[in-house]
């Protein structure tokens, strides 16, 4: 079989007021098997589910935060003890090696959930704040659930990225409600079940399928907060949304991450690394190694050992071969993408390596692609490819590396090659992106207790680490006396010229340089 619809729009029946019903159709991208199918919801539904899922939580969000973790952590249990099933859900739907369905969706979830659960009474935990003007007060910082939590997630890691969020949010005391990626509802189905079958309130977390529609009904819904994870443009209009419906949310958008190979770099290490981030889960990662900058004097050893290893992947369908590399693509739109990004830099300058062409059927496939001789006129250069192509600039200096990475509408992550590590965290401070990596590619992304997200058009918000798990709460500010308060407190009605008189004596005395309050160092 060749191009695979992956998405089937035809409808069994019409969606909407008729009471009819859509489906969507799952299929494999490595080899064209229809896996199954689920329902798309109806706006009614996915109100009625957000509905559901606000009673349950109000049970679960007065729980002490560590009964809560003691009940998810039987998810956890759940996820490991099932993760072959997850394995082969998420591999067939995605077309990914099993390898990475198990160290990429299931061990960063589970890792994730385990350290969200050991460290959430301590994350959550109330804390005073020190009052530097006001001292005869006292003030404390209180972490309260949201409520429910909506969560809008892509197909390239069809379960990590919505489960990490799902996890984040029960953490701390939220019912969620999931629209998965419309191209990959299994992989989400699988955990629906997993999770139902923990014996936690079922309507804590709720899966709602659908496309766009039922992403727009989740923001109407009376949601607390939005996690949206998708591309640029989806991105914009989920946040106008977001905007017009004042739903707070967190926007996990593209990359188009840099790769500086600096004059010093191993150059081993940084050509594996190169094939590893770049050709891993066929490119489709937001994280993909997308573009790099190989300083001029180790350009030519670096290409030739990127080329020797990128020659030496294995690419095909993962199920049953677990010396798979590289799988398919997910769907026929991605694969012309990179076609348009290849015919754009062979047309101005650039040299097709290795690779550059799709592969016959069945299934979806794109060889791992390094264009050379690449520059910023190229589209290859400065848009997103989500796909497995490399392409390389050579630099004469690590400024115009940085100047160069800099360069970009996208920042999420970066990486930094170097032989000198202090070097590598200074340039590291230099480039603009969410995360920088120095010597290595993508792990940040397991490092449970960072922060993960981007800035410029990558998105705003973050994901993992403690600020994450905080900011599924509102955080609740207490404020009280540390003395007797007066019967008439001297800033209330009503003003007299004497009151307006010792303020400004107040100000003078407080905020004038020079002042005695300041010399003797009590306030400031
Ligand atoms: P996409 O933007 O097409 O879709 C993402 C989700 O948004 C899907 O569930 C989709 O149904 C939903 N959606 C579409 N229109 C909507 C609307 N109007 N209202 C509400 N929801 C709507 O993205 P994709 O193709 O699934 O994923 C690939 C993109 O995601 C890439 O750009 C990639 O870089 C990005 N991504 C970012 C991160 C990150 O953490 N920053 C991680 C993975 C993927």
């Amino acid at each position: 079989m060749g191009a695979l619809p992956h998405v089937d729009t035809s409808s069994s029946a019409t969606n909407g007021a008729n009471g009819g019903s859509r489906t969507i159709k799952s299929w494999a991208p490595a080899t064209g098997d229809l896996l199954g199918e689920v329902r798309v919801s109806t706006k009614e539904e996915v109100f009625a589910a957000v509905a559901r899922a606000r009673k349950a939580q109000a049970a679960w969000g007065v729980l002490p935060v560590e009964e809560r973790c003691e009940r998810l952590l039987r998810l956890r249990d759940a996820l490991v003890e099932r993760a072959d099933e997850i394995v082969d859900v998420v591999s067939r739907e995605c077309g990914k090696p099993r390898h990475d369905c198990l160290s990429h969706e299931v061990m960063i979830t589970v890792d994730l959930l385990t350290y969200y659960c050991k460290n959430a009474p301590r994350i959550l935990a109330g804390h005073d704040i020190g009052l530097h003007l006001l001292k005869h007060k006292k003030s404390s910082l209180h972490y309260a659930p949201r409520g429910v939590i909506g969560v809008i997630s892509p197909w390239n890691f069809p379960f990590v990225i919505p489960m990490g969020d799902v996890v984040a949010a029960l953490v701390a005391g939220n019912a969620v409600v999931l629209k998965p990626s419309e191209v990959t509802p299994l992989s989400i189905q699988k955990a629906k079940e997993i999770f139902d079958g923990t014996g936690l309130p079922e309507d804590l977390f709720t899966v709602v399928y659908g496309y766009g529609e039922a992403g727009q009904a989740l923001i109407e819904s009376g949601i607390q907060k939005l996690v949206f994870t998708g591309g640029v443009e989806t991105g914009k209009r989920v946040a106008a949304a977001c905007g017009a419906n004042l739903v707070p949310c967190v926007m996990e958008l593209g990359g188009k991450a840099p790769l500086i190979a600096c004059a010093d770099c191993d150059v081993d290490r940084t050509a594996r690394a190169i094939v590893f981030g770049g050709f891993v889960n066929a490119g489709q990662v937001c994280i993909s190694v997308e573009r790099v900058y190989a300083h001029e004097s180790i350009h030519d050893d670096l290409v030739a050992r990127v080329k020797e290893l990128t020659g030496a992947l294995r690419q095909g369908d993962p199920q049953g071969d677990a010396t798979v590399d590289v799988g398919a693509i997910i769907f026929p739109k991605q694969i012309e993408i990179a076609e348009r990004h290849i015919e754009d830099a062979v047309a101005k300058g650039a040299t097709v390596l290795i690779g550059g062409k799709r592969r016959a059927g069945p299934g979806q496939f794109f060889e791992p692609t390094v264009l050379t001789g690449c520059d910023h006129t190229m589209t290859v250069m400065k848009q997103e490819i989500f796909g497995p192509i490399v392409p390389i600039q050579k630099v004469g200096s690590e400024d115009e590396a940085i100047r160069l990475a800099n360069d970009s509408h996208l920042g999420l992550n970066a990486y930094v090659f170097t032989k000198n590590r202090e070097k590598g965290k200074r340039i590291a401070q230099r480039v603009e992106a969410g995360s920088v990596c120095v010597n290595d590619v993508l792990l940040n992304y397991a490092a449970a207790e960072a922060p993960f997200g981007g800035i410029k058009q990558s998105g705003f918000g973050r994901v993992h680490g403690e600020e994450a798990l905080r900011d599924m709460c509102d955080a609740r500010h207490v404020f009280s006396g540390r003395v007797p308060e007066p019967a008439a407190d001297p800033l209330w009605f009503p003003y007299s010229n004497k009151a307006y008189r010792w303020q400004m004596r107040m100000l003078r005395a407080v905020f004038s340089r020079g002042s005695i309050v300041k010399r003797i160092g009590k306030l400031f």
